[in-house]
């Protein structure tokens, strides 16, 4: 089901009880050389999508909220940030939004770093007021880790920023997009864990141009098996909050 293609009619129709409402959340923001600014949205759209479709009775997608957290990517330019506040401000009212009509299931589905802390601090605030729901978050490749390491072939074995996985599902999604000229290997880049600790730098300190990982070794196919792996392990990650029971 789609939340924006229903009228208030049938919505009123939808089980409040079992059904998981879904919310992807994305970002626009510069993308190395290589790949669109809309990287991000395009591939968390495009896989939210693509569960629903494997699920429609019992998922009840969202628009995708293509505005994102990124301000560690500013100093590159062509990023489109809202502030941190504001970023959590606008996931609480979205999530209140639902959980006021009665659905008692709501899951964030992220496809940008950025966006992985203010998740969780807005999810945090809802609980309290709506502690007889079911309020999940992640990262749309966090389930498929170890698949999506087996198939990386350089040696980043993880997602990075217009990185080989994320160029290869450019290239498998919207293939048009990638300027081939610049796809290349990123060089050294910082980490920002370091013996345990999250070492707080921006882009512009931890990559040479905006970028990480060996692009240079994405292609289409992989990117269509990266796909496949990551709706596989949201499908997964979906079941499982649907059979979670509902807190009393
Ligand atoms: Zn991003």
């Amino acid at each position: 089901m789609k939340f924006a293609e229903m009228t208030s009619g049938r919505l009123a129709q939808v089980d409040r009880e079992t059904t998981l409402v879904m919310l992807p959340i994305a970002a626009v923001e510069q993308h190395g050389p290589h790949l669109p600014t809309g990287t991000d949205t395009f591939i968390c759209q495009a896989v939210a999508e693509a569960v629903e479709r494997e699920r429609p009775a019992d998922v009840l997608l969202l628009p995708t909220l293509w505005l994102g957290a990124s301000s560690h990517h500013v100093r590159f330019g062509a990023t489109l940030t809202a502030e941190l506040s504001t970023y959590v401000t606008t996931l609480v009212e979205i999530g209140a939004s639902i959980l006021g009509d009665g659905f008692r299931r709501l899951m964030f589905v992220n496809g940008h770093g950025g966006n992985i802390d203010p998740m969780r601090v807005a999810l945090r605030e809802l609980q309290p007021e709506y502690p007889d729901t079911i309020l999940a978050a992640g990262c749309y490749w966090s389930p498929a880790d170890a698949a999506i390491a087996d198939l990386l072939e350089g040696d980043d074995k993880f997602v990075g920023h217009a990185c080989e996985f994320e160029t290869s599902l450019v290239m498998h999604l919207r293939p048009e997009l990638v300027n081939v000229d610049q796809v290349g290997d990123a060089g050294p880049w910082l980490a920002d864990q370091v013996e345990g600790l999250f070492v707080c730098r921006d882009m512009h300190q931890r990559t040479r141009a905006g970028a990480t990982g060996r692009a240079d070794l994405a292609s289409a196919e992989k990117g269509r098996r990266l796909f496949d792996a990551a709706v596989g392990g949201v499908v997964r990650a979906v079941q499982v909050m649907i059979d979670e029971p509902l807190p009393e």
